[in-house]
Order: C-alpha cells, then sequence, then structure tokens
C-alpha cells in the first residue's frame, strides 16, 4: 500500500468504523440486548459480525474462533452457547459481557492501562474495540509479536515485560518524532509500518517447528485448562479440549504407534501420519481425558485394545502414558 498517495480504501474504513462507534455509543453498549451482540444466524447489523466482518480494515480478527466473543450462536444447534469464566447461563454471561465491554469503553477513555490489563474481554477483542472507539490513541496491531519487531526494526528500547500497550504507546511516540510520518493518521502509520518493515519473520523451521509444536499444544491445554474450570466444561469445551489431548498424544508419538511400534499405515491428506488416540482406561471406565492416560495407535493396535484389552499390553500403555 503507497501512502504518499491519497487511499480512498482508508477513507472507506474510517467511515465504516465512524458509523460503527455511532451506532454502538456508550449509551447503547449501556443497554445492549444479547440478539443485538450477537444475533441467531443470517443477520449481519450485530455487534461481533460487524466487529469481525464488516471492520476488516481494522485489523482481521477472524482467525480466532467465535469463543472470543464469550457467547456466540452454535452453528449446528442455532443456539446461544457461551465461555462459562462469564457466568452459568446465557443471559448471566451476557450481562457480565456487556458490563466489561462498558467497562473497557470506558478505561480507553480515561487511558487507564490497569483497567484495560484486568479486564475480561479476551484480548484480541480488546484491542480491536480500543482502536475502533480511539483511533488517535490505539493501534489496529494487537500481536506482541508484530509491535516487538516494529519496535526493535525502528530502534526503539523495549523490555519483556513491555506488554501491548506499552509497545504501542512506545511505537506512537516514535511516530510523533518522525516529521515524515508525524501527520499520519494511526491507521496509515500501521499500513507505513508494514510496508516500511514488512512482516515479521515465523522463525520456526524443521525441527525446532515440530518441538514447537508440542509445547504450544501443551501450553494451548494449559492455558485451556487455566481459562476453563474443569468442574463447569459445556459439552463444546469438553470436546475441544478432548482434541487438544489427542493432538498432544499423536504430536508427542511422532508418527510411530505406541504399542507395535511401527510407523503408522498412511499419510492423512494434510501429510500427517494416520495414528488413532485411545485412553488407555477407558473414558467409558472413569478413566481421565488427560495426555498421561492415553497413548496414539495405529488402527490395528487401535482395534486390538478395543476388542482384547489385554492386560500386559495395558500395563505397556500405561507406563508409556506416563512417561512421555
Ligand atoms: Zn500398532
Ligand atoms: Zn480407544
Amino acid at each position: 500500500m503507497k501512502i504518499s498517495e491519497p487511499n480512498p480504501n482508508l477513507e472507506h474504513i474510517e467511515a465504516l468504523r465512524k458509523q460503527f462507534v455511532s451506532d454502538f455509543d456508550r449509551d447503547t453498549l449501556e443497554d445492549l440486548t444479547l440478539e443485538q451482540y450477537a444475533m441467531k444466524t443470517g443477520d449481519k447489523k450485530n455487534f461481533c459480525y460487524r466487529l469481525e466482518r464488516e471492520q476488516i480494515g481494522m485489523g482481521d480478527i477472524r482467525n480466532a474462533t467465535a469463543m472470543k466473543f464469550g457467547i456466540w450462536v452454535r452453528k449446528t444447534t442455532g443456539k446461544y452457547d457461551f465461555t462459562n469464566r462469564y457466568g452459568e447461563t446465557a443471559d448471566e454471561a451476557f450481562s457480565v459481557i456487556r458490563d466489561e465491554l462498558c467497562k473497557l469503553v470506558d478505561a480507553g477513555a480515561d487511558d487507564d492501562f490497569t483497567a484495560i490489563r484486568n479486564n475480561m474481554i479476551a484480548p484480541i477483542v480488546r484491542f480491536k474495540i480500543l482502536s475502533m472507539y480511539y483511533p488517535d490513541r490505539f493501534l489496529t496491531i494487537h500481536s506482541e509479536r508484530h509491535l516487538s519487531y516494529f519496535c526493535e526494526k525502528a530502534g526503539i528500547a523495549f523490555s519483556e515485560s513491555d506488554d501491548e500497550l506499552v509497545l504501542q504507546r512506545k511505537l506512537i511516540f516514535w511516530k510523533e518524532a518522525k516529521a515524515e510520518i508525524r501527520d499520519y493518521s494511526l491507521l496509515e502509520y500501521v499500513a507505513y509500518l508494514y510496508d516500511h518493515f514488512g512482516v515479521p519473520p515465523t522463525v520456526d523451521k524443521g525441527l525446532a517447528k515440530k518441538k514447537s509444536k508440542l509445547s504450544q499444544l501443551k501450553k494451548d491445554l494449559k492455558d485451556f485448562d487455566k481459562q476453563h474450570p474443569k468442574k463447569k466444561l459445556t459439552e463444546v469445551e469438553v470436546v475441544q479440549r478432548s482434541s487438544l489431548v489427542s493432538s498432544i498424544v499423536k504430536e508427542r508419538a511422532a508418527g510411530v504407534c505406541q504399542l507395535c511400534n511401527k510407523p503408522a499405515p498412511f499419510y492423512n491428506k494434510s501429510g500427517e501420519a494416520y495414528l488413532e488416540c485411545h485412553h488407555v482406561v477407558w473414558i467409558a471406565k472413569g478413566g481421565a481425558d488427560e495426555v498421561n492416560n492415553a497413548v496414539a495407535l495405529c488402527p490395528n493396535c487401535h482395534r486390538k485394545m478395543h476388542i482384547l484389552d489385554d492386560s500386559e499390553d495395558v500395563e505397556k500403555l500405561k507406563e508409556v502414558a506416563k512417561l512421555l
């Protein structure tokens, strides 16, 4: 994107942003209904839809699941689903979310970093909202990796403990000091940063990538457990969690069946070795859906376990599940 020429696209983005903020001004947010926040299928006027789909020019947040909104409509049932850290029922959850939304907009107005940091809205949504409502003070970049990359490129001193808010402010301060870009709006400035410094490179390659994928998956599971008290998991969350456990188990098996020790019989369409996740103590018999009770097996061995469940095999797999 060439910033030196007037960009009609930026004008369009700014017009959309203004419309959004006026449609959902502070007073409106106070009385927002669940349907206005996340309307059931087909509606394109609700807050979440517009924030994610209409306002792409203000930072694209489509690649994180609907969970980021705290409450959403599940496609298969057409009913509301919600993360239970906000409450026990959909209405209860929404009333907390609405309250947090108002608090966030107030915190942004006051530039209250502590209140912004303590806000319950998911970071990806939080930063998008701040840049929508306060486009002169908050950048549309919410990735800490991108922000620190730009600081590094610009020669701005920063430390590990600087979070997104601090890094953003450092970058804005740097802009103000540079005559040739001082007059840019922050939206133009973001375009300038990517144009000028490029997109930060992804570092992981080969073995490093394999290792980091496993540790990333483990971290994802940890984060998930932190956010979702185990006793209160909804049906959807149980499935989400279970798929994380299964991914970890397959990743650590590295393409080899953990019972017969032979390579997986084939690769799936994404090029991954095909193995199946098996719970050593079956879930049906009270076994835990945890990494230390699960192994990755070839389809033959998996079938064998479910038909024979031979005690010698079980003991072997128990050790394997524990070790890794
Ligand atoms: Zn096998
Ligand atoms: Zn099984």
